[in-house]
C-alpha cells in the first residue's frame, strides 16, 4: 500500500507541474517556447510582425523574414532540410531548425537557442542574427522592448514618439457594475465597452506608454471619478470607449467631444483628438463614419481637463453591427485603430 500511495505521490506531483509549471509554453521543434510580450523595434521604429515572439532560456526569437528584411536582409527558408539561410550582402547566417550549430559565412558557430519553426513561421534568435551582420541589440526593461539598429539607442516610439517622455493615456471602458450600458440580443454594452479598454491598454502599454484603467473589472464607477482620474495623474488623453444605440437601419462609429479650446494640450484640442479617433475608427474597421459630434453637457468630457474623447465604437442595435462587436477579431481591430489615433494625437500634442 505504502508503494502505490507513492506512485500516487509521484503521479499528482507530475500532473501539478504539467498544469502550473509548464502550462505558459509550448513545445516546438524540440524546445520549450515560452510567449513573450516583449515589443520589437528596427532602426527605430516599433514593428508589428505577424507572428509574437517567444523565448527559448530567456533568449528572444522573432519572425525572420519580416523582422529582418526592414535591414535589408534576405531569408530563405527549404522547409524539405529545414534550412533557413539569411544572406545581406556578402554575410550569410545558415541555420538547421532545432540546431544551436550555426554557420556564419562557413564558419560554424553555437547560437544560445536555435531556430525553430513556429506554425509555418521560422523564428531566429534576434540577438544572434543582428550580431553577425554588424547591428547592435539592446533591450529596455521599462518599455520591454528589443531594438535592433547600428546604434541601439531606444527607438522613439511608434508614430514618431519621443524615447525619454512619459505619456499618460487613461482609459475608460464604459459603465460598468450596475450600469450595463446598452443591451441587445444579450450583449451587455459594459462587457464589450471593457474588452476593447483592455486590449487598447495592452497594445498601448507595447508602446512604452503609461496607462491608466478607470476600471479594469465589471465594477461601478461614476462618471466624476473617471475625468477625476485622467486629472489627478495629468494624462495626456482621456480615451472613453462606448457603443451605440439607435433605430435598428443604423450602424457606424462615431467620436463625441466637449466643444471650445477649454480641453486643448500642447498642440492638440479635443476636437482635433475626436477626428483623429473618429478617421481611425472609419478607416480601420470599415464602418460607417457617422461624424464628429460636440456634447457640451456629458460629465467625462466637461470635467476633464485635456483633450478627451467617447469613442462609440459601432451600434449595437444594428444586428450586422452586433455580430462584428461580438467578435474578438473585430474588437482588436478597434482597439488597433484607438492605439494608432493615440500615438497620432501624443505626436501632434508635443509637435
Ligand atoms: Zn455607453
Amino acid at each position: 500500500m505504502k508503494k502505490l500511495a507513492m506512485i500516487l505521490a509521484v503521479l499528482v506531483t507530475v500532473l501539478i507541474l504539467s498544469v502550473t509549471g509548464f502550462a505558459s509554453g509550448y513545445n516546438y521543434s524540440g524546445y520549450w517556447c515560452i510567449p513573450s510580450d516583449a515589443a520589437i523595434a528596427v532602426e527605430g521604429s516599433v514593428i508589428h510582425p505577424e507572428r509574437q515572439p517567444i523565448t527559448i532560456d530567456g533568449r528572444i526569437l522573432v519572425p525572420a523574414r519580416s523582422t529582418f528584411e526592414l535591414i535589408g536582409v534576405r531569408t530563405n527558408w527549404y522547409p524539405e532540410r529545414e534550412v533557413v539561410m539569411m544572406t545581406k550582402g556578402s554575410n550569410s547566417i545558415t541555420m538547421n531548425i532545432g540546431k544551436k550549430a550555426a554557420y556564419v559565412n562557413e564558419n560554424k558557430k553555437d547560437m544560445e537557442a536555435p531556430a525553430v519553426l513556429v506554425n509555418g513561421t521560422v523564428m531566429v534568435p534576434i540577438r544572434f542574427v543582428a550580431e553577425n551582420f554588424g547591428y547592435n541589440v539592446g533591450w529596455n526593461d521599462i518599455n520591454r522592448m528589443a531594438f535592433i539598429g547600428i546604434a541601439a539607442e531606444l527607438p522613439s516610439r511608434g508614430g514618431g514618439l519621443s524615447s525619454n517622455r512619459t505619456y499618460k493615456v487613461v482609459i475608460d471602458a464604459g459603465h460598468g457594475g450596475s450600469q450595463s450600458g446598452a443591451v441587445y440580443g444579450g450583449v451587455m454594452e459594459k462587457n464589450l465597452n471593457l474588452d476593447i479598454a483592455k486590449r487598447l491598454d495592452a497594445l498601448l502599454k507595447k508602446e512604452g506608454i503609461q496607462t491608466y484603467m478607470t476600471r479594469t473589472n465589471d465594477s461601478t464607477v461614476s462618471l466624476y471619478a473617471r475625468s477625476g482620474l485622467a486629472n489627478s495623474v495629468g494624462a495626456d488623453l482621456l480615451i472613453s470607449i462606448h457603443n451605440n444605440a439607435g433605430q435598428s437601419k443604423v450602424s457606424g462609429s462615431m467620436t463625441l467631444y466637449y466643444p471650445g479650446s477649454g480641453k486643448t494640450k500642447g498642440n492638440l484640442s479635443s476636437y482635433e483628438f475626436a477626428k483623429i479617433v473618429q478617421s481611425n475608427l472609419v478607416k480601420h474597421l470599415g464602418t460607417k463614419d457617422m461624424g464628429v459630434i460636440q456634447r457640451p453637457n456629458l460629465a467625462v468630457l466637461r470635467t476633464s481637463n485635456m483633450p478627451a474623447v467617447i469613442a462609440e465604437v459601432g451600434y449595437m442595435s444594428n444586428s450586422a453591427e452586433l455580430a462584428n462587436l461580438k467578435t474578438e477579431s473585430f474588437r482588436q481591430r478597434a482597439a488597433e485603430a484607438l492605439r494608432n489615433a493615440a500615438l497620432q494625437s501624443l505626436n501632434k500634442m508635443y509637435q
